[in-house]
């Protein structure tokens, strides 16, 4: 199996939960390891081009908004498989389709309020990781 790297961010929601530590330990448990982290507080700048591939949809707007509600927490996770496995730690979009005991199941309110965001490619995670950590 591959070693692969993901972006991983807590998103504002969970952040004022104040859940970092245990959405920390599903990571580790899975047996993915924090390889970077920051927490910050996002720019709107930053953050709509994080999501530039999402700036036609109709919530863009508000995914902007909320993402700069409060400080972001940021990890690249590393690890076999570490793409599909933090998409499978975190659960679906929409908390309420999410499988239990995945991270938004837990801990997500809406499917905009929804706990973490996770690179969905390999290709995809590259690219983010270097918007936040540079090379
Ligand atoms: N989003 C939203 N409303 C929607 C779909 C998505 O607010 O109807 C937000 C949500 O925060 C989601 C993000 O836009 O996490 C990116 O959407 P994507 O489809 O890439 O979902 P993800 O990869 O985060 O599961």
């Amino acid at each position: 199996m591959a070693i692969e790297r993901t972006l991983s961010i807590i998103k504002p929601d969970a952040v004022a939960k104040n859940v970092i530590g245990k959405i920390y330990t599903r990571f580790e448990e899975a047996g993915l390891k924090i390889v970077a982290a920051q927490m910050k507080q996002l720019t709107r700048e930053e953050a709509e081009g994080f999501y530039a591939a999402h700036k036609e949809r109709g919530f863009f707007k508000d995914l902007v908004d909320f993402m700069v509600s409060g400080p972001v927490m940021i990890q690249a996770l590393e690890g076999e498989n570490a793409v599909l496995k933090n998409r499978e730690l975190m659960g679906a979009t929409d908390p309420k389709k999410a499988d239990k005991g995945t991270i938004r199941a837990d801990f997500a309110d809406s499917i905009d309020a929804n706990a973490v965001h996770g690179s969905d490619a390999v290709e995809a995670a590259a690219v983010e990781i270097a918007y936040f950590f540079g090379k």
